[in-house]
């Protein structure tokens, strides 16, 4: 029996990790975790029986602790205790279904612990790649990729080496404003940016779709995760996200990964790689399938894309000034304190500020984090 531990069970990655846990049957749950909402949680304890449990704040714990005081449970909270979690010797392997940078220290806890990551939380290779990567091979675990983008690649590269890629090709699909004008973005609210045309997903990282941020961000992840550089990376905007993505050969050969979307395909992928398993769900119909349509990325108006680009090319601390920035401007936008294109000029104005600290440790990392954060705090006044 396969046994894992979910950093961010009650989210939307978390809950379809569950649904794929219940639907084979033979995976066993050592532990789940969420920030704040421990009615979903306490439902998870009762019907999959983990070892451990963490939630953000000691308030909350105290409170799950009394809700679930008739099970075996351990409750935990913080980040130690989502160390704990991390490292926890019954699970194989970790899968990173939070959001945010607050991923990183328990992935680097899991890797050092020897467990394998179904890597989910894209912050964790944008900021902290050139760290992470080399532990993993250090204590030899695997960095299995659940991202759609990201695991369509890892499949197209099954049995492939990796020294025959000439290109990766990320597709897009543009997003709920696709098509739209820099004048027509000003005045979109939080409802028109959180309808996603093609993907049901979390509220963070579905406005970074709307930005075009996530595929910045999804750039920069594939960068560390199948060791290309920048230059090899080209995103091809797919508006009905049928093809996850591609990769093309020394040869010519382009392979692509097809599908319905469906993020517990890959999270399905991840848990059992390289086996293949069973999956129910919406097939493509290729008889009703006329075109696939493709298109460039409209960088002028989405700035989010070449945005991450500079941040990857400065290197070193800037992908985490982006990133950090994004964090907290999409956090505003979402609270609606400011508007749409704001989003974008506070990423600018904290990366026009930022003095690159190349190869960051952990410490400097969190530190530039903060002083993103402060920075934003300083300079916007909401
Ligand atoms: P959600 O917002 O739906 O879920 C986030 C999860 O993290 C929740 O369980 C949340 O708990 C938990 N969490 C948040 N803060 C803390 C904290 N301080 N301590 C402990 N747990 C916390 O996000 P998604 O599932 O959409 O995304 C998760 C990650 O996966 C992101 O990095 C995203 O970019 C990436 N991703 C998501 C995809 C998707 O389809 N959703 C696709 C590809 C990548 P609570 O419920 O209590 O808030």
């Amino acid at each position: 029996m396969k046994t894992i531990a979910i950093l961010g069970s009650t989210g939307s990655i978390g809950t379809q990790t569950l649904d794929v846990v219940r639907a084979n049957g033979d995976i066993q749950v050592c532990a789940v975790s969420a920030g704040s909402n421990i009615r979903m949680l306490e439902s998870q304890i009762r019907e999959f029986h983990p070892k451990l449990a963490a939630v953000w704040e000691e308030s909350y714990a105290r409170e799950l602790k009394d809700r679930v005081a008739d099970t075996p449970t351990k409750i935990v909270w913080g980040m130690d205790g989502l160390l704990e979690l991390a490292a926890m010797p019954e699970s194989e392997i970790l899968v990173t279904a939070i959001v945010g940078m607050i991923g990183i220290q328990p992935t680097i806890a899991a890797i050092k612990a020897g467990k394998d990551i179904a890597l989910a939380n894209k912050e964790t290779l944008v900021t902290a790649g050139h760290l992470i990567m080399p532990l993993a091979e250090k204590y030899k675990v695997r960095i299995l990729p659940v991202d759609s983008e990201h695991s369509a690649i890892f499949q197209c590269l099954h049995g492939e080496e990796s020294k025959t890629i000439e290109k990766l090709l990320i597709t897009a699909s543009g997003g709920p404003f696709r098509g739209r004008t820099r004048e027509e973005l000003k005045s979109v609210t939080v409802e028109d940016a959180l309808k996603h045309p093609n993907w049901s997903m979390g509220s963070k990282i579905t406005i970074d779709s709307a930005t075009m941020v996530n595929k910045g961000l999804e750039v920069m992840e594939a960068r560390w995760l199948f060791g290309v550089d920048l230059d090899q990376i080209q995103v091809v905007v797919q508006p009905k996200s049928i093809i996850h993505s591609m990769v093309e050969f020394q040869d010519g050969a382009v392979m692509a990964q097809l599908g319905t979307p469906d993020m517990k395909l890959p999270i399905q992928y991840a848990l059992y790689y390289p086996q293949r398993r069973f999956l129910a769900g919406d097939r493509l119909d290729f008889s009703a399938l006329t075109q696939i349509e493709f298109a460039n990325p409209d960088q002028e108006t989405f700035r989010g894309l070449p945005m991450a680009i500079e941040a990857a090319k400065a290197g070193g601390s800037m992908p985490t000034v982006f990133n950090a920035a994004n964090e907290r401007a999409v956090a505003l936008f979402l609270a609606r304190k400011i508007h749409f294109l704001d989003i974008y000029d506070i990423i600018a104005g904290a990366m026009e500020q930022h003095k690159v600290v190349q190869a960051p440790d952990l410490a400097k990392i969190l530190e530039v984090e903060a002083g993103t954060y402060e920075w934003i705090e300083s300079r916007w006044h909401f």
